[in-house]
């Protein structure tokens, strides 16, 4: 009997420790670990390097700028690169799901080279009767973007397919849209990310830091405050409590909104938390001009060191990029803070950096590194045991890393639509080096090596 690959010779991250095994894939599936060598069409010999489950990025914008059959190629390469398998897209779909959800679905299909799912923006009240229908097609968690009202109600929509112009769009959300939101999603049996921001808080905040003609990303951080954060984790929290839903804070960067999230779940609320690399590496303090400018803004040194303890702690259950596909001249297109556009790539370099900054500096273990960005992920989503995990009957979906590696960061050496990175020419040490997904190699040594179109749908179910 012959099977399809080996991977041999790798320390292999288990959820109770870490083996030296090696793992048989047959048809895209993990079909065991052993000791010996069976025969095998395909021997990939992972020498001194460590298999994790192939990283899951709860969090990726990308169709915004570019449209979807375009920027699924391009992103989706560098999530390959960066030892990403399944892409979670904030899909922001304007107008009726019903109408417009099947040719993005269409459109992606052709252009993945990993695997994706999609989480459902609801932006608007007449999108709210689409829950149903969105769980239908496999998407079972839905986005909330509290921060979205009053003047600065606008946002930038997903281009619908075939399209290629940014198309901005009036938003208006307020409580009751909140509450309904979260009540339909827990009667579903669905997850409710929650952007917690307060709009009119920002908007107040925002208007007095320009009329003291304030500037940099100390203004843009003190202009939308963690007080802002707070009141939103509070509002959704206590809606949810009611409701039983399960909330999910997206980008949680301050010991505040932390503080206040833990007071939330000791009063019973299921809540999970995300943190972005960004939060864990940057503070306004560090960084010059305005490219790390990002809703909610990176904070001071010390709520950066007050985030990796709570990584290190356990409170944070996953980290995602909230990676946004722009580039330069969008992103710097005035000569102010408030000009600049909010947001920055990350996909390629979540790994690299949790490596280098967590793992290699002792700040987190190989263990929990594949909690925080695999496993807690793919429960949290439905999408366990399927994904986030390295055992038999999983897909094969494994990024081998070489922990000693190291590499300076260049927008070029991540080969997406932005040409920029926030951290050019930071010296990382810990890349990955092969990502497979299904079993078969799509990125080596930084290169995609599978055709486009192989990156296939994950739909998930209800967790009712
Ligand atoms: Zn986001």
């Amino acid at each position: 009997m012959t099977f399809d690959t080996i991977i041999v010779n790798s320390h292999v991250v288990l959820p109770n420790g870490i083996v030296d095994k090696n793992i048989i894939i047959d048809e895209g599936k993990i079909l065991g670990l052993t000791n010996d060598i069976p025969q095998c069409d395909t021997k990939i010999n992972a020498n001194g390097l460590v298999a994790l489950p192939g990283v899951i990025d709860p969090h990726v914008h990308y169709g915004v700028y570019s449209p979807i059959e375009q920027a699924a190629l391009t992103e989706s390469k560098v999530a390959a690169m960066g030892g990403i398998t399944t892409m979670m897209r904030m899909l922001r779909l304007s107008g009726s799901y019903k109408k417009n959800l099947d040719p993005h679905l269409s459109a992606s299909a052709k252009s993945h080279y990993v695997d994706y799912s999609i989480h459902a923006s609801i932006l608007h009240e007449e999108q709210i009767d689409e829950m149903d229908f969105c769980t239908k097609k496999g998407i079972t968690s839905f986005k909330l973007y509290m921060n979205l009202g009053d003047e600065v109600g606008h946002v930038y929509m997903d281009m619908q397919p075939g399209e290629n112009s940014i198309h901005e769009e009036k938003v208006e959300i307020n409580t009751k849209i909140v509450e309904k939101v979260i009540t339909k999603a827990s009667k579903l049996g669905c997850t409710v990310l929650v952007h917690a921001e307060d709009y009119q808080m920002c908007s107040c905040g925002m208007h007095e830091a320009r009329s003291k003609n304030k500037d940099g990303l100390a203004a843009w951080s003190e202009s939308r405050s963690v007080e802002s954060e707070v009141k939103s984790i509070t509002t959704a929290s206590q809606i949810a409590k009611k409701t039983g839903c399960k909330l999910y804070f997206v980008h949680i960067g301050s010991q505040a909104a932390m503080d206040s999230i833990s007071k939330e779940k000791k009063n019973g609320t299921k809540i999970f938390v995300e943190t972005c690399p960004h939060y864990l590496t940057l503070s306004y303090e560090s960084q010059q001009g305005f490219l790390a400018k990002v809703m909610p803004p990176i904070r001071s040194s010390k709520d950066k060191d007050r985030i990796w303890n709570a990584v290190e702690d356990g409170k944070i259950d996953s980290i995602g990029t909230d990676h946004v596909a722009n580039r330069l001249n969008l992103k710097l297109g005035g000569s102010t803070v408030w000009d600049a556009l909010a947001g920055f790539p990350g996909m390629g370099t979540m790994l690299p950096i949790l490596l280098s900054e967590g793992v290699n500096k002792g700040k987190i273990t190989l263990h929990q590194l594949a909690n925080l960005t695999s496993t807690n992920t793919a429960k949290i989503f439905e999408m366990y045991p399927k994904k986030g995990i390295i055992q038999k009957g999983s897909d094969a979906d494994i990024v081998l890393v070489d922990l000693k590696q190291e590499k300076k960061v260049s927008s070029e050496l991540l080969d997406g639509f932005s040409d920029y990175s926030v951290y050019e020419g930071w010296m990382m040490k810990g890349w990955p080096v092969k990502t497979l997904v299904r079993g078969s190699i799509v990125s080596e040594d930084l290169k995609v090596i599978q055709k486009p179109g192989y990156g296939k749908f994950v739909s998930r179910p209800t967790s009712s």
